[in-house]
Order: C-alpha cells, then structure tokens, then sequence
C-alpha cells in the first residue's frame, strides 16, 4: 500500500522531515475518469488534505500521456502539432506534459549533474534561432564537456537582428521595434550564468584547471575578465579560455568539436530550430522547457556512439564518470515520482527553466510564464 512520503505543502512542518510515526490518517476517496478511485489523507500537523495523485508525475493530470515516448518522440524531430495529433489531445496538453519532463529532468540532472568527475575542458556556444519571428533572434548558450559530450546547462538572450536587409525588412524591423527595449549585454549575461554554475559545481584544483572553449565573441572575453573565475585565480584555483576562430574548419579535430557538434543535433532532432520551416518557437519559455527536456535525454538515455556494437550502451553521462545504477535509477523515478522544487537546490539557471522566466523586449523586464501554482510546490 502507498505510504505518503512528506506532507506536500510546502509551509508545512512535516513537508521536509516527517516522523517516523504515523502522521496522516485516511481520508476517503476521490472518483477520477484517468486513475479510477484515488485514496485521499488528512495532515495531522496542517489539517490539509492531499491524495496519492499528489505525488505523481501525473498530479491533476485528467488523462494520462505515455511520457517516456513523449520524450523520445519530441527528441526525434516531431513537432509540437505532430505531437498533438500522435496522442490525440491539444497542442495545450502537450506543452503541459512537455513542461511536467523538463522539471522531472531539471530536478534529475541537478542531483546527478554535481556527481560528474570529468576534468575535462567545457565548450560553449550560442544556437543561433529565433522566437515568435525572425526579427526577434535568440541565441542560446549551451555549456558541453570536449570528449564526453555532457551537456551542463541551457541558457537563452533575445538580440536584435543585425545583418543585411532589404528596405521593406528594414521598415518591418523599425516597425517591430517601436516601443521594445531588449536587454542590454544579453550574450554577455547568458554566458556568465553558465560561468556562475561551473563556479559552484565544478572542482577546480591543482593540476585540474578548467579550461574554457569558445569562439572569438568579445561578450565572452568580457564576462569571463569580469568574472569570479578569472579574478579570483590563484595556483590551486587556475581557469583558461581558449578562443577558437569561427573561420576554422568544423572537423572533428576542431576543438570546439563538441559545440559544432550539439549545433547540428539539436537542428536535426527539434523541430522548433530547423531552418527554413513552417515550426519555430512562438513562446520562449516553452521552447526552453522542450530543449530541457532533449538535454536530459541526450545525456541520460540516448547511446554516446551510435557507431558502436549495440551492446555498448554507455551514455554522455556515463562517460563524464556518472554512475549507470544512480543513473538507471534516477530515470525510472523520473517518470513516476514527482519531483517538489522546495526539496531541489536548483542553480540559477535550471531555476529560469522551471519557473519558465525569460527577458521580454515587449516590456522590457523578466516574465515568468503562467505555472499553475503546483509547479512551485
Ligand atoms: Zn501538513
């Protein structure tokens, strides 16, 4: 029989340690289309009430959608409104459940992510694609170690469109812009947050320095100068960035490899960043949520060498020294248990993607997208 773990609500003082005596009692049962009846329970310390939903992947949820192929078909190039029409439901319903993968990931990769024992250098880029339209250009910063191919962290800045235009576009675009005001120093931003998180999680000791590969953008050079990696170095603390020019050939013995390398996957496998098609992404937050969830996927369950024997199984993660058991096991929970952000330590970064906050240059300041209140919980 199910036992509730912890009362869910969070202003509770049994939500975080509850005793090992019995702290709940039962409280009837709730009639559901989706999961028949459903055992309810009363708090003895807040007097609320919750049921086993309530700690569910499919909490509130009124029918159930297979997650596991949800993943895999989002990471295999299926578009939102493929998707819609595969589990015969709403474009809604599949952003819904698409949001409920990226937190399960997001919680999941921020317990694993801190046990990685790679030393290996980091890559970082910026995916050049655009949201809503072509005007509005974003460039999403991903972080991935040189060999293993361990993607670390996903982070997002809108930039203006820059380049040649035609008159009309340029009308278009003054159009546009009447009464935006996009960020200053997106690039510049984006890149220190992945710097903030390696700061925090990444070992940096004598003989295993970290050592940053990027191209030529002067927004890196200056984030990493102003940066607490680079000003507080000393000889057991040493941090390098290494400028590879984007004029080199994008062979496997580039050593932004990695980089180029994610580039190309992440055009082939999302629908939302192929060039030159009717799918692009009309909302920011749920398009980072989309590519959290492929981030998760890539690292945990798709095979780092797809040329290997099909025995070899061993993922980006196994090969940034994770543990497979810790990591089969985490999978697994990750489709039924619900993940509670008051249990997580969530970086800054991994934060903006679960509570769905971009940089809006329609009004100038930070948004965060419209979560029902469970999501924070
Ligand atoms: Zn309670």
């Amino acid at each position: 029989m199910f036992t509730p773990p912890f009362c869910p609500y969070a202003a509770c003082s049994l939500h975080v340690d509850p005793p090992v005596q019995k702290w709940w009692s039962l409280d009837g049962f709730h009639a559901t289309k989706a999961f028949g009846n459903v055992q309810r329970y009363q708090c003895h310390s807040c007097g609320r009430t919750f049921s086993e939903q309530t700690f569910s992947v499919h909490y509130y949820a009124k029918f159930v959608i297979d997650f596991r192929r949800l993943e895999w078909l989002a990471a295999s190039s299926m578009s939102l409104r493929a998707l819609s029409r595969e589990f015969r439901c709403t474009c809604d319903s599949v952003t819904n459940r698409n949001d409920r993968i990226a937190r399960q990931g997001i919680a999941l990769h921020t317990t694993l992510r801190r046990t990685a024992t790679t030393n290996e250098a980091v890559c970082f880029d910026g995916l050049v694609s655009f949201d809503r339209s072509q005007y509005f250009p974003s460039d999403i910063g991903l972080s991935i170690t040189s060999k293993s191919r361990y993607i670390y962290a996903a982070s997002h800045a809108t930039t203006r469109r820059s380049g040649s235009m035609r008159d009309e576009q340029k009308v278009r675009r003054d159009s546009l812009y009447e009464g935006t005001h996009f960020e200053r120093k997106a690039v510049e931003r984006s890149f220190t947050e992945h710097l903030d998180l390696l700061a925090d999680e990444r070992t940096i000791a004598k003989g295993t320095p970290l050592v940053l590969i990027t191209d030529e953008k002067k927004e890196y050079v200056r984030a990493f100068r102003k940066h607490r990696l680079y000003l507080n170095q000393d000889e057991d603390h040493r941090c390098v960035q290494i400028q590879v020019p984007s004029t080199w050939k994008r062979t496997f013995s580039n050593p932004l490899f990695a980089s180029n390398y994610l580039d190309r996957e992440i055009r082939k496998d999302q629908a939302n960043h192929r060039r030159e098609t009717t799918c692009y992404s009309r909302n920011v937050a749920n398009s980072m949520s989309r590519l959290y969830s492929y981030i998760v996927w890539h690292n945990y369950q798709k095979r780092y060498l797809i040329k290997k024997p099909v025995h070899m199984k061993a993922t980006a993660a196994e090969k940034a020294g994770l543990s497979s058991d810790e990591q089969s096991r985490l999978r697994q929970n990750m489709f039924v248990q619900r993940s509670f952000l008051s249990h997580l330590h969530l970086a800054a970064i991994d934060f903006k993607i679960w509570s769905k906050t971009a940089f809006s240059p329609q009004t100038g300041t930070l948004v965060s997208g419209t979560l029902p209140a469970f999501a924070f919980g």
